[in-house]
C-alpha cells in the first residue's frame, strides 16, 4: 500500500492537478503561447510512457497534461521535466499560462508579433497571485482565432489602413475584398467607413498598388470575459493602444484586481460588483 503523504495544495502548485482515480494526477505543463520545442515534445513523450499511461492531453488553452501520474512518480517526473526546461502549469488563484496564435510571426493575416507580447507578458505575470484564475489571451488580428473576448484580458492586433491617393487606380479589388462593407469608391475617390471597419487590414493586403497602407497598428484590449459556467460577455477597454499603454493598462488592471477583488471572484464578476466605469477611471 502507499504510505506517501499527499500534500495537495503543494502538488497543485507544481501543476498536478487530482484525478478522479485515488493518488492519481495529471501533471499540467507549462507553456506559453503554445509553443513547445521538439526536444521537449520527446522528453514529455518519454515522461508520459514511463510515469503515465502512454498518452498526453491537450488542453484547451494550448497545454499540455501528462495524466495517470502515480504519486509516488511525481518527484521524479518533475526532474525529468525540469531536464528539458518545462516546469508545472498553474491552476487555482494564480494568473494563467498565456494563450496565443503566431500572429505576424507566421499567419498572412497578423498584424503583431503575438508570441513576443506573449512571453513578456508570462514573464512578467505567470503564476503570480489574482484573487480568482485570472486568463490572457493574445490574438494577431480581428479574426480573434485566440478569443480574446473570452479572457479576462484580451488583446487583439489592428491597423488603420489610410488611402493613397496617387497610387490607387479604381480596381476595386478593396472594396470585394472588404468583409465588413466598410469600402466604396464614389467618383474615383475611395472612401472608408470608419464606423463599419474593423481594422483587419485585409484590404492592405489585397492592394497590388501600394494605395492601401497602415497609417497605425495597436492593440485592442477587451476585459472582463469569462465562458465556464457562469459566462460574461466582455468589455472593451481600448482600441490601436501601443505596447507601453498595453503593459501599463495590463499592470493597472491587476493591481486593481488584487486590490479590490473579493477572494473566489473573477474580473468580469468584480466590474459588475463595482462598475466598469469606477474601473476605467482607476487605471486611468
Ligand atoms: S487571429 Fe489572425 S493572426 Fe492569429 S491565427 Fe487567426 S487569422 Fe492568424
Ligand atoms: S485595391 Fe488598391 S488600387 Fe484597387 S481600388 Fe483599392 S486602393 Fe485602389
Ligand atoms: S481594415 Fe478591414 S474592415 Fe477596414 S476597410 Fe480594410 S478590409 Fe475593411
Amino acid at each position: 500500500m502507499n504510505e506517501k503523504k499527499v500534500d495537495l495544495p503543494s502538488l497543485k502548485s507544481k501543476g498536478f492537478l487530482p484525478q478522479k482515480q485515488e493518488n492519481t494526477f495529471s501533471m499540467r505543463l507549462h507553456s506559453t503561447g503554445g509553443r513547445i520545442e521538439t526536444a521537449q515534445l520527446r522528453a514529455i513523450a518519454d515522461a508520459a510512457e514511463k510515469y503515465g499511461d502512454g498518452h498526453i492531453h491537450i488542453t484547451s488553452r494550448q497545454g499540455i497534461e501528462i495524466p495517470f501520474v502515480k504519486l509516488e512518480n511525481t518527484d521524479i517526473i518533475i526532474e525529468a521535466m525540469e531536464n528539458a526546461d518545462l516546469f508545472g502549469g498553474a491552476s487555482g488563484k494564480k494568473v494563467r499560462g498565456v494563450v496565443a496564435c503566431q500572429g505576424n510571426t507566421v499567419c498572412n493575416h497578423g498584424l503583431i508579433n503575438c508570441p513576443e507580447i506573449a512571453e513578456k507578458i508570462d514573464a512578467m505575470y505567470f503564476g503570480t497571485y489574482a484573487p480568482k484564475k485570472f486568463k490572457i489571451a493574445v490574438t494577431g488580428c480581428p479574426a480573434a482565432c485566440m478569443k480574446p473576448q473570452e479572457n479576462d484580458f484580451g488583446i487583439m492586433g489592428m491597423v488603420l489602413p489610410t488611402w493613397v491617393e496617387e497610387n490607387c487606380v479604381d480596381c476595386g479589388r478593396c472594396v470585394k475584398t472588404c468583409k465588413a462593407g466598410a469600402l466604396s469608391i464614389e467618383d474615383g475617390k475611395l472612401q472608408i467607413d470608419r464606423e463599419k471597419c474593423i481594422l483587419c487590414g485585409e484590404c492592405i493586403a489585397a492592394c497590388r498598388k501600394g494605395a492601401l497602407r497602415a497609417e497605425k497598428t495597436g492593440y485592442t484590449i477587451f476585459v472582463g470575459g469569462k465562458v465556464g459556467r457562469f459566462p460574461r460577455a466582455c468589455t472593451k477597454l481600448l482600441e490601436m493602444a501601443d505596447e507601453e499603454q498595453l503593459f501599463s493598462v495590463l499592470e493597472k488592471t491587476l493591481e486593481y484586481y488584487r486590490e479590490h477583488g473579493m477572494e473566489g471572484e473573477r474580473f468580469g464578476d468584480l466590474l459588475d460588483r463595482l462598475g466598469f466605469e469606477k474601473y476605467r477611471e482607476t487605471i486611468f
